[in-house]
């Protein structure tokens, strides 16, 4: 039946990076589509058989239906794969990777940024490539906040209640057809966990959940909300994450060759993989050097407040019958966390047990990896910091997902139809130079278009912006060290850059503060102020509840990308390499990706990459630079027209940044590094387990 076809669609990710997929779903009911927050098996729950009957045979949807259903499956039985090709060890058993966040599609709430988009690209690419993959993860019922801008500008925060029974995954089956469920100890109890599976292309994303009926109410709740609640809260989801979630690879018959853990959330996976070779009978020493052998720690998090860690109390309470089956005294578990094990004061570290219980260990910029080595130099006391045994891998984007479908027949008629398949090497995109100007134009005019009509429906305020203004789009989560304020230094001069009649700028922000951080709040509430101010009448707004969907119309639409963290706080960012993808420039202070990114032609650098020890003179310099780019380059740049009416000199630029990083700041190329540098190694020959 069509609807079983449907929904067999609707229930394999895979649509989420097939935008003529997406556009099926949506011609069903375009109303219903953006009522469910584009989830196709939330929209097939409410057209009853005889509309969706009607709608098909009115849209005349069924062969496209049947079409992309036969290339569905295709793609899942291909096995002419770029792991066959290079990687055929690989696949003898899959890589589990562990993340505390996935962010998949807006209509999954199981990511709150970065990571987790991250995440989910990765996922994703190892699909593509045909790396064996699963995911594992946490099941968040109400996921992170809605935002929600009150008129005073103050942001609330919003957990509606989800209808999970339409989310597009599927409960995984125990062998007697029940649902399946794994049990943790976690201090006096034991917590059940059910077992979702989401089918992202070839790989699987296994989600625990908390919200079980053999749970007290308090447990059944910890796995409701991203990142809420306390240090309790916190160790158990983690606890939940790295040890339920390799109890439940080990009931699904799953048995990884490597665990690739995202952030020190999941560290505990390696403890119960400690404990299970332990009571196969090794030593707990041999146990912790095989299983290091067999993991992959990718560290983020640059700022020390961003790393979790727990008291000595809370983790032998939480931990202790683990510690015992272990046969660990409490000073040698504790120092399984600690950089000084004879610190008997410091708190146990979830990135210091990533860092210890794994051979290959990775921060995600060039940057980063520097940064990182100088931050946890102290784990290995006595070498200096370049002798520190941890690399990078920089981040990437899933290009599929965050690609325009214009840019995409502007590739597809241009680099070659497999262009997708190789868009690692750089060689393909040399064609974009023989590209026609007022093509690549035309195309990325259109889609700015496209961005001013999305700020106009989501902010109901339909004479707001001009499509043909200098578009600069700023939107991430509102920390202090992303600095979205920047900008705003000095008024006056930004507000006379707005108001040139013959060279009109104008900005789209979004992004979401953390529900605890009132200063991020105050910063958002500034921004919605200014957009009423006279000065900048229509020509700035505020985009509330950024999430995929509104990244996803930015980061296609706008022509300049912003970003000012304070070096070196981003350890890599992604955002500005989905707009580099999409024809967009970036203009952004030398840190992160871009850090190692920027060439003096594919986009603009704030600062020179020098970093004032006094945070406030930095931003005065940073805004100074940033005041003075705009207004000598980029603007120039922009408003400067050929004879053919077109700003030839900036679409030169567009074609140099596509051409020097979309082969490069892709997720295909990411995890390919992740095979050569980490997976491959940690595989070598060992055994699986
Ligand atoms: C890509 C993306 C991010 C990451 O953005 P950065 O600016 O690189 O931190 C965060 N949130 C969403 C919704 C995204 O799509």
């Amino acid at each position: 039946m069509v609807r079983d076809r449907l929904k067999a669609l609707g229930l394999n990710l895979w649509w989420t990076w097939h935008p003529e997929v997406i556009e099926l779903f949506r011609e069903l009911d375009p109303e219903i589509w953006r009522g469910t927050n584009h989830n196709p098996i939330a929209l097939l729950a409410r057209l009853s058989d005889e509309l969706l009957a009607e709608r098909i045979e009115r849209e005349s949807l069924e062969s496209r239906i049947n079409f992309h259903s036969r290339r569905l499956h295709e793609y899942l039985v291909d096995d002419q794969t770029w792991c066959a090709a290079h990687a055929g060890v690989l696949r003898a058993a899959p890589v589990a990777y562990f993340s505390a966040e996935f962010g998949l599609h807006e209509s999954l709430p199981l990511y709150s940024g970065g990571l987790g988009v991250l995440a989910g690209d990765h996922l994703k690419s190892a699909s593509d490539l045909g790396i064996p993959a699963v995911g594992v993860g946490l099941f968040y019922a109400r996921g992170y906040f809605r935002q929600r801008v009150e008129p005073s500008g103050w942001q609330q925060e919003e957990y509606g209640p989800s209808d999970i029974a339409t989310f597009p995954l599927v409960h995984a089956a125990a062998p007697d057809g029940s649902t399946l469920s794994v049990r943790v100890e976690c201090g006096a109890e034991s917590l059940h966990a059910l077992v979702w599976i989401a089918h992202v292309g070839r790989a699987r994303l296994v989600l625990l959940d908390s919200n079980a009926e053999a749970n007290p109410p308090h447990v059944r709740e910890l796995t409701a909300t991203l990142y809420g609640g306390d240090q309790l809260t916190r160790i158990r989801q983690e606890i939940l994450l790295g040890i339920g979630g390799l109890k439940a690879l080990r009931a699904l018959g799953i048995r990884p060759s490597i665990l690739h853990l995202n952030e020190g959330h999941s560290a505990f996976a390696i403890l119960e993989r400690v404990r299970e070779r332990v009571e196969d009978g090794v030593t707990f020493e041999d146990a912790l050097r095989d299983t290091a052998i067999h993991t992959v720690f990718t560290t983020h998090t640059p700022v020390e407040a961003g790393h979790d860690r727990f008291g000595a109390d809370l983790v032998e309470q939480q931990l202790g019958r683990l510690r015992t089956r272990l046969g660990l005294d409490q000073r040698r578990f504790m120092a399984l966390g600690r950089t000084d094990d004879s610190n008997m004061q410091e708190p146990f570290c979830m990135t210091v047990l990533g860092l210890k219980g794994s051979r290959r260990r990775n921060g995600v910029s060039s940057l980063h990896g520097h940064v990182t080595r100088r931050m946890w130099q102290t784990v290995w006391r006595g070498r200096s910091e370049e002798d520190v045994p941890i690399g990078h891998i920089t981040n990437g984007v899933h290009t599929a997902s965050w690609l325009a479908p214009s840019m995409k027949h502007l590739y597809d008629r241009h680099l070659g139809s497999d262009w997708l398949l190789r868009q690692a090497d750089r060689h393909v995109w040399q064609s974009l130079a023989n590209v026609d100007e007022g093509e690549l134009w035309e195309t990325h005019t259109v889609l700015r278009r496209t961005l001013v009509n999305f700020v106009r429906r989501r902010t109901n305020l339909a004479p707001i912006l001009d499509p043909s203004a200098l578009t600069i789009g700023f939107a991430r989560r509102f920390a202090s060290y992303k600095r979205a304020t920047l900008l705003l230094t000095d008024l006056d001069r930004l507000a006379r850059l707005c108001s040139d009649r013959n060279a009109p700028l104008q900005f789209v922000f979004a992004g979401k503060a953390h529900p605890r951080d009132d200063d991020g709040k105050r910063l958002i509430q500034q921004i919605v102020e200014l957009s009423r101010d006279a000065r900048f009448a229509g020509r700035l707004a505020f985009v509330e509840d950024y999430d995929m969907n509104v990244a996803r119309h930015l980061v296609q639409g706008v022509d300049v990308w912003l970003n000012t963290p304070l070096r070196p706080l981003e350890a890599s960012g992604t955002s500005g390499q989905k707009v580099a993808l999409n024809g967009g420039l970036n203009l952004s202070t030398l840190d992160g990706w871009w850090a190692e990114a920027y060439d003096g032609q594919n986009g603009f650098a704030i600062g020179a990459g020098s970093v004032h020890a006094d945070p406030a003179i930095q931003w005065s310099r940073d805004a100074a630079s940033l005041y003075e780019i705009l207004e000598t380059e980029v603007v120039p740049l922009f408003f400067d027209l050929d004879a053919a009416g077109l700003p030839s000199r900036w679409i030169r630029f567009m074609k140099h940044s596509i051409m020097t990083l979309a082969w490069r700041y892709n997720a295909d190329r990411m995890v390919m590094n992740y095979v050569d540098a980490c997976y491959l190694p940690a595989a070598g020959g060992l055994t699986h387990g």
